[in-house]
């Protein structure tokens, strides 16, 4: 049987950021991906924002690693040649209650190390922003955007530079846990196993799915996957804004917020909708044009001049859930031999966002989780 020391399961921009983290170690590295090309997952179906850090808990994974990730990816990126602006956002608050709760973003962003946050007056925001309604807004000038496919094409190239791979349609139907070295079953059409010392599961929405395949593997460590679709409506004709501009959150969900690509074209969303899809094979990832309604009046809150008619269906995605409907949100899920007792694993759950920005500073956490 063949044998690497270190296999990544899934070639998302996590799993991809992981794999050339560990090859730049001089580990000999393969990144297994079930579909015929990179980042057809979770990570072509998003935002592409990159966060400044605002909306997470002080002190948790998700607040560390978006700010180290953030200022990582700035960094790779220019460094790289990949496409990206650093262009800003606003947070809105759109009537009188809600400034207060600007100010607690703002609080709770300088808590996590964003330390560039400004409260703006109407007058101010307008100034930047001349079609913006608002009472108050909060402008993160760190925020920016990303063209997350060439981003993991520069992480492959890394990977590739220091020697590792990425191995296309190749499905890894399950695991056989063993102090040894993990051996992995890899279906596709040309079936064989595969023994590596280290396994990182980065599957994204089946992650959780594909640990309750490991062979020896606790299932109280494995949590439930729910899914929530997100859908995308993009603006026809040029946008008023140069900046991304997001309405306060609510709960754990941002709102439908206005995003730009870097070609300028905007658009809006994601709203969130709960799934009964158990595995990712049963997701419609087609987009309902008669969810744009909600999204009128949503929008209509911070730019009332959205003309009727403009919004057209674009894309959709979904987020990598780790607790149901009504249940609090929690963080990244790490999971390691701390947590699970198998040396030489870690599994990745709940990979939401901000996991596009934080990919560079998720993989040096699971590097140091490996060494711990
Ligand atoms: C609607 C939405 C908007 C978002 N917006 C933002 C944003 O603006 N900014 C931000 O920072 N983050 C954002 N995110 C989060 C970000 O997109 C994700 O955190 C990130 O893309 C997750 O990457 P991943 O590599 O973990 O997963 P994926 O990209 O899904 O990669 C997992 C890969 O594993 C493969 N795979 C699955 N099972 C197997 C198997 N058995 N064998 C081999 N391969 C397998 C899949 O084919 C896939 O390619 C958003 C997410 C969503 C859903």
């Amino acid at each position: 049987m063949e044998q690497v020391d270190a296999i990544v399961i899934g070639a998302g921009v996590v799993g991809l950021a992981v794999g050339r983290a560990l090859a730049r170690k001089g580990l000999e590295t393969l990144v297994l991906e079930r579909e015929d090309a990179i980042g057809t997952g979770i990570s072509s179906r998003n935002s592409e924002v990159i966060h400044a850090g605002l909306y997470y808990a002080p002190g948790s994974l998700k607040a560390r690693l978006c700010v180290q990730g953030r200022a990582q990816l700035y960094d790779f990126c220019a460094s790289h040649g990949v496409a990206h602006r650093r262009c800003g956002k606003l947070v809105v608050a759109t009537s009188p209650a809600q400034v207060e709760g600007l100010a607690q973003l703002a609080q709770r962003g300088a808590a996590n190390g964003v330390n560039d946050l400004q409260l703006l007056s109407i007058e101010e925001a307008r100034a930047l922003e001349p079609v913006l309604r608002c009472e108050a807004a909060l402008l993160s000038p760190s925020s920016g955007i990303v063209d997350s496919h060439g981003l993991m094409l520069a992480l492959q190239g890394d990977l590739e530079r220091a020697g590792g791979a990425v191995v296309l349609r190749s499905p890894v139907d399950g695991m056989r846990l063993d102090r040894a070295g993990h051996v992995l079953t890899i279906g596709g059409a040309e079936p064989m196993t595969l023994r590596a010392r280290i396994v990182v599961n980065a599957a994204g929405l089946d992650a959780p799915a594909l640990a309750g395949r490991f062979d020896g593997f606790a299932a109280q460590h494995v949590p439930r996957a729910h899914f929530s679709k997100g859908s995308y409506y993009a603006l026809a004709g040029r946008a008023p804004f140069s900046r991304l501009v997001y309405p306060m959150p609510q709960d754990a969900w941002l709102g439908v917020h206005l995003t730009l690509d870097l070609a300028g074209q905007a658009r809006f969303g994601p709203d969130a909708q709960w799934l009964d899809a158990a595995t990712s094979d049963e997701i419609d990832y087609g987009v309902d044009p008669a969810r744009a309604q909600a999204f009128y009046a949503d929008v209509r809150r911070y730019w009332p001049g959205l003309p009727d008619g403009a919004l057209q269906p674009a894309y959709s995605g979904v987020r990598p859930k780790i607790h149901g409907p009504g249940e609090p949100a929690p963080d990244f899920c790490i999971q390691g031999s701390r947590e699970h007792g198998v040396a030489g694993l870690v599994n990745l759950f709940g990979i939401e966002s901000p996991g596009l920005t934080s990919c560079l500073a998720l993989a040096d956490e699971v590097v140091a989780r490996l060494d711990a």
